[in-house]
């Protein structure tokens, strides 16, 4: 042991703001006897601290393995100082603009020991919805500037009583600058209102709307990041009714249910998945469906998954008290447009969908979704990343400049970006309409505002009908970038992954616009940072009627089998033929072969849809991307064997379609069960990827594969080319960190637009 009294200077940076880390510092200074202080500045968290040095150096070890849960250290520098004599350990006053460039935690679940003060009868907060502290509760939904402090917040119009405030300044407590901290006496109330708008005088909201949920209601529930409708999800009649009133035909509804036992009635739970699950984050996790099970067969009709969720607010929890099974907890709106945040707004838009509504009085800034996960190959791979996951940013290698990239059409998020830090936007929805493009609007002028970002730069999509689009070119007074949709997909794996070019980009998805104006998705792009050469592609075919060939995939299908038969591919015996009408195959045949309307496309996604209509699965669709993924569950995994295929020599790789649509037909003729065929042909797509980039390794000398596009959210697909190409020496790199869907790409634009600013 030595004695020497040494003096230091700590500078922290990340999240360390309004997550407890200034008591928690405190307290490990009393801890050993460490004298100093710390203060927020606007170059992060500073710490004084002077003692014995074996105890200095145990404190400075304490802070980067003890830190309270919703910190999150970046960076820490420690400094020799001079010994000055502090008395004592105190915290210091922020001053003026300090701790602008300390990050804001997300919203996270209601902690333990607020979960058992919830419960305890003796507690003076014994089932009070907004309980929280400074290890849990709303952080981004309720923070309307920076620094985070309560007048910049939701909660300003409630005046903390005594014993609130006490907790408040009282560097000793759980509660100590918890700037939502509140109670029954002084904080936010739920009330419960029929959907005319009458209240209803109900001693305990929380019961009757239970009570009401067992009668079959549809209740609408104002939460954490929005709005949720809330039916009881073993309730066939107000399943369907929920489904009918939303518009809402076939997409899976997220439910929720009060812990793990009670998901394992109706869902496999992996480790990893419970783990997420019970993680502060609370995202939906997509899980295999358990058969029989007692929930309503419309929750998630025609799927082998349910997405399912634990509670994360206080609410919930009381909610759940009341012996559900599981409640579905779907996104408070109507199909397409962003989910209600305030009352009258959900009175207005709700009315007709919800009977009663269960609202309380404490404002939400910024809409925020639930989250959505699967756990595929060894990895969480986000299919949505929003609520509890935003404003983390994704650290960056190297330091850029102040960039927006506005990001795409569907699955809308933007990026900002700022030193190594990028932050995504939460999930804005796809940008279609009215409403959703003000949220885009609103969200950027926020963001901008809470991370004191002022970009110079504005990065976007080359489609030029995109809303993120004409918004980019309005801006005035920046640097505009145009960014290739697929090249932006494999930037955004290459950021997460920290990784600089060159990489054969796996690009598959649906649809994004090309350089040639084409509609591109089954691209094999050579990516080297701002640049990238088209290494191969899917073959173009035609998209009779557009749009119209997303939402009908058998005019895909008739595209594909024109394009391998020619006009006599009616005679093949496939039962597509039978459910359609011959005049509107006639139609489409035209369309084909007049070229009216019918863009090219080499969209792989489009070729999953085409094979999914030609066995039989389904001719239309009620959301993009349905017929595909029906494809995938269809799939029988043993199946073997392939179906042929073959690519163009050149520059270029053309890869013809033709081989593998006659082997599909061929099998469909010999009465080989569907998903035998299904099977093969991922099987195929598997195999014609793994060997083009091996060819392409050979042509270019580049051995690191990147996976992006939503194309990836296929497991069968994910896994069976991450071990193909991994066989044959490949490094692979794929998203764990941000969505392999359109909700990444505005992060991959930001890079690109980095890398064209630094040339
Ligand atoms: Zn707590
Ligand atoms: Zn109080
Ligand atoms: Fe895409």
């Amino acid at each position: 042991m030595t004695y020497d009294y040494v003096a230091r200077r700590l500078n922290i940076n990340g999240i360390v703001q309004g997550v407890g880390f200034r008591p928690f510092v405190y307290q490990l200074a009393s801890k050993y006897e460490i004298k100093g202080e710390v203060a927020n500045t606007s170059s992060g968290v500073v710490i004084h601290i002077e003692g014995i040095r074996d105890n200095i150096e145990s404190f400075c070890s304490d802070l980067a393995e003890k830190s309270p849960p919703l910190a999150h250290i970046t960076e820490t520098s420690i400094h020799p100082e001079i010994v000055k004599g502090f008395k004592d350990f105190s915290i210091a006053q922020s001053i003026g603009q300090a701790a602008c460039s300390t990050l804001i935690s997300p919203d996270v679940s209601i902690c333990d020991d607020c979960l058992s003060e919830l419960f305890d009868s003796n507690d003076r907060r014994f089932q009070y919805p907004f309980i929280n502290c400074t290890n849990c509760g709303p952080r981004y939904t309720i923070i309307s500037d920076i620094p985070y402090d309560r007048p910049k917040t939701s909660m300003k119009h409630f005046k903390m009583c005594k014993m609130c405030q006490d907790e408040y300044d009282d560097p000793g407590n759980r509660r100590f600058h918890a700037q939502p901290n509140a109670c029954e006496e002084c904080g936010p109330h739920v009330t419960l209102y029929d959907n005319s708008g009458k209240k209803l005088d109900a001693r305990n909201p929380v019961e009757k709307t239970a009570e009401l949920l067992k009668e079959g209601c549809i209740i609408a529930i104002k939460g954490l990041g929005g709005f949720h409708l809330a039916v009881d999800a073993e309730n066939d009649d107000a399943v369907g009714m929920l489904r009918k009133r939303k518009h809402r035909e076939e997409k899976p509804l997220a439910i929720m249910s009060c812990d793990i036992e009670h998901i394992r009635k109706y869902a496999y739970v992996q480790p990893e998945e419970e783990a997420l699950l019970k993680s502060l984050h609370r995202p939906i996790v997509i899980l295999k469906k358990k058969k029989p099970n007692s929930l309503s067969k419309d929750v998630s009709p025609r799927n082998r998954y349910f997405g399912s969720m634990l509670p994360y607010t206080p609410l919930h929890y009381m909610l759940l008290q009341y012996g559900f099974t599981a409640l579905i907890m779907t996104s408070g709106n109507m199909s397409e447009e962003p989910i209600c945040i305030d009352s009258e707004d959900a009175f207005k838009r709700l009315s007709e969908v919800a009977d009663y509504f269960l609202v309380h009085n404490r404002d939400i800034y910024l809409r925020s979704d639930d989250s959505i996960l699967k756990y595929t190959a060894g990895h969480t791979r986000f299919i949505r990343r929003s609520r509890g996951y935003i404003p983390v940013p994704v650290f960056l290698k190297k330091k850029v400049g102040q960039i927006l990239a506005c990001g795409g059409g569907l699955k809308s998020t933007v990026c900002l970006t700022k030193g190594n830090n990028a932050f995504i936007s939460q999930h804005i929805g796809d940008l279609e309409n009215q409403a959703t493009y003000e949220f885009f609007q609103l969200t950027i002028k926020h963001m901008k505002r809470i991370l004191d970002i002022n970009p110079g730069i504005v990065a976007y999509d080359l489609h030029p009908d995109y809303l993120s689009t004409i918004y980019a070119l309005e801006q005035q007074d920046v640097e505009k970038v145009p960014v290739q949709h697929h090249h932006a997909h494999i930037a955004s794996c290459m950021a997460e992954n920290r990784l600089d070019g060159p990489v054969i980009g796996l690009s598959f998805d649906g649809t994004g616009y090309g350089t040639d104006g084409s509609i591109w998705g089954g691209e094999i792009l050579i990516v080297e940072d701002s640049e990238f050469k088209r290494a191969a592609h899917l073959s173009y075919v035609p998209m009779p009627g557009g749009e119209a060939a997303i939402k009908e995939p058998w005019r895909m299908a008739v595209s594909y089998l024109y394009d391998a038969f020619g006009k006599d591919f009616a005679g093949h015996n496939l039962p597509l033929f039978g459910q359609l009408d011959d005049s509107k195959v006639k139609f489409v045949v035209e369309m084909i072969s007049k070229r009216v309307n019918s863009p090219f496309t080499s969209s792989l996604g489009r070729f999953f849809d085409g094979i999914a209509a030609i066995i039989g699965i389904r001719n239309t669709v009620f959301f993009e991307g349905q017929a595909a993924m029906e494809l995938e569950m269809l799939a029988d995994e043993k199946a073997k064997g392939i179906y042929n295929f073959e690519w163009s020599s050149g520059e270029t790789h053309r890869i013809f379609l033709q081989p593998i649509i006659s082997g599909v037909v061929n099998d469909m003729e010999r009465g080989v069960h569907p998903s035998t065929i299904s099977g093969k042909f991922h099987n195929t797509i598997i195999a014609l990827f793994s060997e083009l980039c091996e060819v392409i390794r050979k042509e270019n000398g580049v051995s690191r594969v990147a996976l992006s596009g939503g194309v990836f959210q296929n497991s069968i697909i994910l896994s069976g080319l991450i071990k193909g190409l991994k066989q044959r020496g490949f490094q692979v790199i794929t998203h764990t960190l941000v969505p392999a869907n359109d909700g990444g790409i505005s992060l991959g634009q930001a890079m690109i637009a980095a890398a064209v600013a630094n040339k």
